[in-house]
């Protein structure tokens, strides 16, 4: 099938198959992609765009990531963790900013217990506001306890269903676990947003094809496509180098920022009325990354509400965006960009249209 046939299908019967799928992500033609995304955006879940105050609340962690700037390994980090009193205060300080919803997120850092997390979690939905938690893979009772406490949602990402890549990269990790992880999630009733890493140094298109169909069969509720940024401090950097990985996908940012585009644009096809944020990766790769998002599919924005040196500490990739700004910067910062592209900013919690739950 050509490619506007394959749309004209998607647009009416919001399926695909994989390669179809593939078709779309090999397009040279991605305006036409994205205008037909940001078209299925507005007709399914508006022109309010839901903002989601990120706390990056401890560096470290015990998992090994390739990728990852906060791995295990990676000695060229000063690690920090907030104390729950100082975590509490952001997210109080996130709803006077009129925040509707935070997002706290770390590595995998065991100081955290579930008495801890459940503890932060109950006192900040004192705020009235939606917690979100991105704190990795925990048991099923570790997930229920931060749920009886009122935790709303829970993000964890696939990143790849590629299971010889995915366990090349996250050593010590299975993909059979990450899985179980997500299904545990859905099970308990969470909004459950995952999502991918897309150009790391040897994945494909056809497994970024298989990944959308995952994502599909969940279904999340939430995805977040994010274009993997190559951080020197980590060991992909020399094997990306050294070309000892086999790169089918170059390491490119301009090539990962466009496909990441597409991703979340086709998804977007697939799943009307999910969430989808422009990730903070796009707009390191692209200034106008986050809007360029809106306008192909996307319709929430993460701005970060860390405070202080903290920002910069939580540095995943090189070229973090905002990292000596203000939560409060950021916060009118973004209502500015979202207002010049002819957006609003929603004044709701911003549920998943897929799960109405509150
Ligand atoms: N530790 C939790 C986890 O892994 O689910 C949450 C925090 S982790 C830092 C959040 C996300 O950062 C990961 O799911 C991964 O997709 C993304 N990430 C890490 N390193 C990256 C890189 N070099 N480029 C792009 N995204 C990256
Ligand atoms: Fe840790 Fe998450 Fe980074 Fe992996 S991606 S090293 S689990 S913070």
């Amino acid at each position: 099938m050509i490619f506007e046939e394959i749309l004209n299908k998607v647009l009416k019967t919001n399926s695909l198959t994989e390669n179809e799928i593939l078709e779309l992500l090999k397009t040279d033609k991605p305006q036409k992609l994205f205008a037909a995304a940001d078209k299925v955006r507005k007709k399914n879940v508006g022109d309010e765009v839901h903002l989601r105050a990120l706390i990056e609340f401890s560096n470290i962690c015990k998992q090994n990531c390739l990728y990852c700037g906060l791995r295990r390994d990676n000695k060229k980090v000063d690690r920090y963790r907030l104390e729950p009193e100082t975590i509490i205060d952001l997210a109080k300080k996130a709803k006077s900013y009129g925040y509707q919803t935070v997002v706290l997120q770390s590595g995998e850092d065991p100081y955290y217990t579930s008495d801890i997390m459940s503890q932060i979690i109950s006192a900040i939905k004192k705020f009235d506001i939606a917690v979100t938690l991105s704190i990795g893979e925990k048991t099923f009772e570790e997930y229920k306890v931060y749920k009886d406490a009122g935790a709303d949602r829970y993000l964890l990402r696939i990143e790849t269903t590629d299971k010889d890549l995915y366990e090349k990269l996250d050593p010590q990790m299975s993909l059979e676990n990450r899985k179980e992880c997500i299904q545990n999630i859905k099970k308990l009733g969470y909004e459950t947003g995952s999502g991918i890493i897309v150009g790391l140094p040897g994945q494909t298109l056809e497994s970024i094809a298989k990944d959308i169909l995952y994502l599909k069969s969940i279904p999340v509720d939430m995805a977040g496509i994010g274009p993997f940024i190559l951080n020197p401090n980590t060991p992909l950097n020399d094997k990306v180098k050294s070309e000892k990985l086999k790169v089918e996908l170059t390491a490119n940012d301009q090539n990962n920022f466009e496909l990441a585009l597409k991703v979340m644009a086709i998804l977007r096809l697939l799943m009307p009325d999910i969430n989808i944020p422009a990730t903070t990766a796009m707009e390191t790769l692209n200034p106008d990354g986050r809007m360029i998002a809106l306008q192909s599919g996307a319709n929430v924005v993460m701005p970060n509400a860390t405070e202080g040196e903290y920002r910069k500490l939580y540095e995943l990739y090189p070229g973090k965006i905002c990292v000596t700004d203000t939560p409060y910067k950021c916060r009118f910062c973004i209502e500015s960009k979202i207002n010049s592209i002819g957006r609003s900013i929603s004044q709701g919690k911003g549920n998943s249209k897929s799960k109405e739950i509150l």
